[in-house]
């Protein structure tokens, strides 16, 4: 027997749940189910982001910092935020914090079970079906657990990935500033691609350390540590004895020319990376998740068709796309534009740009401040190959 409902969420991620939590919020009243392979919280995914409202889950912030480390060829610098805020919510935090709130209301069904397939039918009804056999049925299905429809990665222009690997490290010693994360720090020695540590330092002795590539492949796993072991012998004198490694965290994170479907299929709406809402340039996902979702609950709530993803508009596409090209064509052209990026703006001018949020004049300053032969390359490849 199919068990019915009004909508039911496929996958219980950062995606998944922010939609369950902002329907809580908004007090939506139709049955939901979620669906997931497993509720147990994990902390495998430390989600940063910047912001300058106040942000979201606030309850649940491990940490928040006021400045950010910027280290590019003979350019270093630490920026002030100011009117931004850098923040990091860990996944199991998150996760425990939404399910203990959601799991008390009548309305929701949590189903610990394997996906297998989701498909609309006759009837304006879509369809779950699991790997242990059972079937739901709802009005629409939420999903982020199955790639998109219809892609096919061989045709990507420019197939690059986000991957990283990253360590917790708890040192004997206090040597990191809790103060102050490293956004980016790149070593012209490294060739793995376009490539750089990723630090946040939750106190003296206890911090994140992530080694992140922009390129083709993955990489083996010794590759990345043996990055972050070197890194902590030459950057705070720490051998490998000196510091345990409390925790790991392995992320891909697809860096995609090309707007997604919004739907699996016709009822069936793909939400977070399965909608393609990392920024192709960053892989930042977490605030374009937040607010997708939070605009989805509100059409739920209010009895309107579910609201699509917004996508880019073409010029913030474009820009990705040049800037792709330039990522995936030559590391030192790559350093050469993030140097002069960080050292001719600031950081607020960067933020507003990464959000999309800048005007023409304003991506203009942006691009007058960064080298424009490898703009120019990227714009004439773009203009070939369209
Ligand atoms: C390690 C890591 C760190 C990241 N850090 C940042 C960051 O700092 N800032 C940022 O902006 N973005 C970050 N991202 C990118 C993005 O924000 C995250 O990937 C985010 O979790 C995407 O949300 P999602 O809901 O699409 O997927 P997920 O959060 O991965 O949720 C998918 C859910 O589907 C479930 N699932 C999968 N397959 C099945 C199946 N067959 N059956 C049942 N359930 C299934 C999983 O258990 C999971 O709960 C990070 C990504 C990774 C991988």
């Amino acid at each position: 027997m199919a068990k019915n409902y009004d909508i039911i969420i496929a996958g219980a991620g950062l995606s998944g749940l922010s939609l369950a939590w902002y329907l809580a919020e908004g007090g939506y009243e139709g049955k939901i189910a979620i669906v997931d392979a497993t509720f147990a919280p994990a902390n495998d995914k430390t989600w940063s982001f910047w912001t300058k409202d106040k942000p979201p889950f606030e309850d649940i912030i491990y940490k928040t910092w006021s400045s950010l480390y910027v280290s590019v060829l003979d350019y270093e610098h630490t920026f002030a935020l100011k009117d931004y805020t850098y923040n990091a919510i860990r996944s199991g935090d998150f996760k425990e914090h939404v399910l203990s709130r959601i799991k008390k209301l009548p309305n929701v069904d949590l189903f610990e079970e394997g996906i297998l397939d989701m498909f609309s039918k006759k009837k304006k009804k879509a369809v779950l079906k699991t790997k242990s056999g059972d079937t739901f049925v709802a009005k629409y299905i939420f999903q982020s657990v199955l790639p998109p429809t219809g892609l096919d990665r061989t045709k990507i222009k420019y197939p690059l990935i986000q991957h990283f690997l990253g360590w917790e490290i708890q040192s004997n010693q206090s040597v990191f500033d809790p103060d102050l994360p490293t956004f980016m720090h790149f070593d012209e020695d490294w060739n793995d691609g376009v490539a750089f540590m990723y630090t946040l330092p939750y106190s003296k002795n206890r911090a994140l350390f992530e080694y992140t590539i922009f390129s083709k492949s993955l990489e083996e796993e010794e590759l990345y540590e043996d990055k972050i072991v070197e890194y902590l012998r030459e950057n705070y004198g720490l051998n490998e004895n000196e510091y345990i490694v409390g925790r790991k965290e392995f992320g891909q994170i697809p860096m995609e020319d090309r707007p997604y479907l919004p739907w699996y299929d016709k009822r069936v709406m793909n939400l977070g990376t399965s909608a393609g809402l990392p920024k192709p340039s960053t892989g930042y996902a977490f605030m374009r998740i937040q607010k997708h979702v939070k605009l989805l609950a509100e059409s739920l709530i209010s009895g309107n068709k579910p609201v699509l993803p917004t996508h880019s508009k073409a010029q913030f596409r474009y820009y990705d796309k040049l800037l792709l090209h330039i990522l995936s064509t030559s590391t030192n052209d790559s350093l050469n534009v993030f140097h002069d990026l960080f050292k001719n703006n600031s950081i607020q001018q960067v933020f507003a740009f990464l959000d999309e949020q800048t005007n023409f004049f304003e991506d203009l300053k942006i691009m007058n401040s960064v080298p424009y032969t490898p703009f120019l390359k990227a714009i004439r490849e773009n203009l070939r190959h369209k």
